[in-house]
């Protein structure tokens, strides 16, 4: 079975051992077939069991995506407020909320957690996602339709709301009683959700879910460590993904595909600045800290960063030569920021010495756009770009608590040197640390035991869900 899978990647593996579908019309998506043309072998390969079973969902959303019968039939059940017979395809409705990186953590969340549910998925487009990203699944949309009957209500969804599952939970309004199962829930998974939505993470709290044709999440959190934790989730994660520490990594790779317009900017970014270099080194900036930079705690710790960790050589003050062969070894140095200062200053750095090795030191930033603007659709596609470009070098350097970031390191299968978050306008010491997988970070976990009903630290449960390199509440998968 295992190499019928791999017969279909030759040659050159542009389906990815199988991971992505063949047969989506080539030209209206190039970097879906194209990017392994850029991108190292993956080192992983995928479970012939996540293949089968992306392969199922496939098969599943084309029965059951927008405006197909049995869509028309549950969304029959919407205009009754209560069960009224379990129905053909349940759905998982993906609300557009947050930065784009969030964005992408909490899209591959929501699509394992329907893959683990037997769900569709339907994505509200907001502003920007049909412009950042090609349709994933083959002949029918991800995209919620326009005229869905909730959709006016996304944005005054929360915690308040009566559909909210917290709220319901605490108006005491949930009994099993077949009757009173309503036709659609929200759930609130956003960072500031309580103890009562947090109960999403408890065995007892999905099987009521199961029954709900109609769930809605809004979410800015990778919370997929966290379904780890749940014995009804536990055995068939284990067998979709065998190594824990590739689930966003495959997960990106399968749903995320730049659109031509963003796939552009890439290309053509790469060829100009990164292709002919022998290495390709990655340094993401994000500053959480008031104030605008660029600030010299932050220079100074960038500089420590690649020195100590031999991702960069240093330069000699005192030599105006080192070495008069033309034939010198190159590094490329994509750095990402919103402001340009710390590029401009690294790039002078190894203008203005030769570094101590030889080795010729190119500093390239695609933009510098100075705050985030979510709403406007150059600034996302640049952004999405910036991601993927990271995600396309030898060596990566991220910020602490930057989803950007994650996305970069898990798509590119990177275990980044993570820069540790300034206290008090300081350089820490160290600089920065080797994270323990391209994993995300679940920022905002619960600390939850559900069978005991206690409080207990989620980080210490099993040794593949810890505790996060840059986060210490955070969770992650090892
Ligand atoms: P996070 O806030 O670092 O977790 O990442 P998000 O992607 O969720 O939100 C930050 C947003 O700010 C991005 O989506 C971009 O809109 C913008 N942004 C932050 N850093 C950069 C950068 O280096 N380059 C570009 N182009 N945009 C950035």
């Amino acid at each position: 079975e295992d190499d019928a899978f791999l017969s279909i990647g030759a040659p050159k593996d542009k389906l990815l051992n199988g991971l992505i579908s063949a047969g989506f019309d080539e030209g209206s998506c190039l970097s879906r077939y194209h990017s392994v043309e850029y991108r190292k072998e993956l080192s992983h390969k995928p479970s012939s069991y996540l293949i089968s079973r992306l392969r199922k969902y496939e098969a599943l959303h084309k029965q059951c995506g927008p405006y197909t019968e049995s869509y028309n039939k549950t969304l029959e059940q919407l205009k009754s407020v209560h069960y009224t017979g379990p129905s053909e395809c349940n759905y998982l409705v993906w609300i557009s909320y947050s930065g784009l990186g969030n964005r992408i953590l909490t899209l591959a969340s929501a699509f394992l957690y329907a893959l683990l549910t037997n769900r569709v998925l339907l994505v509200d487009p907001g502003v920007d996602v049909a412009d950042l990203f090609c349709e994933p699944f083959p002949e029918v949309s991800w995209f919620l339709p326009p005229d869905f009957p909730l959709k006016n209500q996304f944005n005054s969804f929360n915690q308040e709301s009566p559909q909210c599952y917290g709220k319901m939970l605490k108006n005491n309004t949930i009994t099993n009683s077949k009757r009173l199962i309503p036709s659609s829930v929200y759930l609130h998974l956003a960072h500031d959700y309580d103890d009562h939505d947090k109960l999403f993470f408890c065995d007892e709290d999905q099987t009521f879910l199961q029954k709900v044709p109609w769930l809605i999440v809004k979410t800015d959190n990778y919370f997929i460590p966290s379904l780890y934790l749940m014995p009804s989730f536990e055995q068939e994660l284990s067998n979709l993904f065998p190594n824990k520490e590739t689930v966003f990594h495959f997960l990106g790779r399968y749903l995320f595909h730049p659109t031509n317009q963003v796939w552009g900017l890439i290309t053509r970014y790469y060829e100009a600045y990164l292709a002919k270099a022998d290495e390709r080194i990655g340094i993401q900036i994000r500053v959480f800290d008031t104030g605008t930079g660029p600030f010299q705690h932050v220079l100074d710790q960038i500089l420590a960063c690649t020195t100590k960790e031999n991702l960069l050589p240093e330069t000699n003050k005192q030599q105006h030569i080192i070495s008069s062969s033309r034939i010198q070894k190159s590094k490329a140095v994509l750095m990402t920021s919103l402001n340009s200062g710390y590029f401009e200053k690294v790039r002078d750095i190894y203008w203005e010495h030769p570094t101590v090795t030889g080795e010729v030191i190119g500093i390239f930033q695609p933009s510098h756009e100075e705050y985030q603007q979510t709403e406007k659709q150059v600034h996302n596609r640049k952004a999405w770009a910036e991601m993927y470009l990271l995600s396309l070098t030898d060596m990566l350097v991220t910020s602490s608590w930057s989803t950007f970031g994650y996305v970069a390191q898990g798509l590119g299968g990177l275990r980044p040197w993570i820069l540790d978050k300034p206290e008090n306008q300081t350089s820490p010491d160290p600089p920065c640390r080797r994270a323990m997988s391209m994993e995300p970070c679940f920022h905002a976990p619960p600390f939850y035991d559900c069978k005991a009903k206690v409080g207990i630290d989620t980080g210490k449960v099993v040794p593949h869900v810890r505790h996060c390199e840059d986060m210490s509440w955070g969770l992650k998968l090892v």
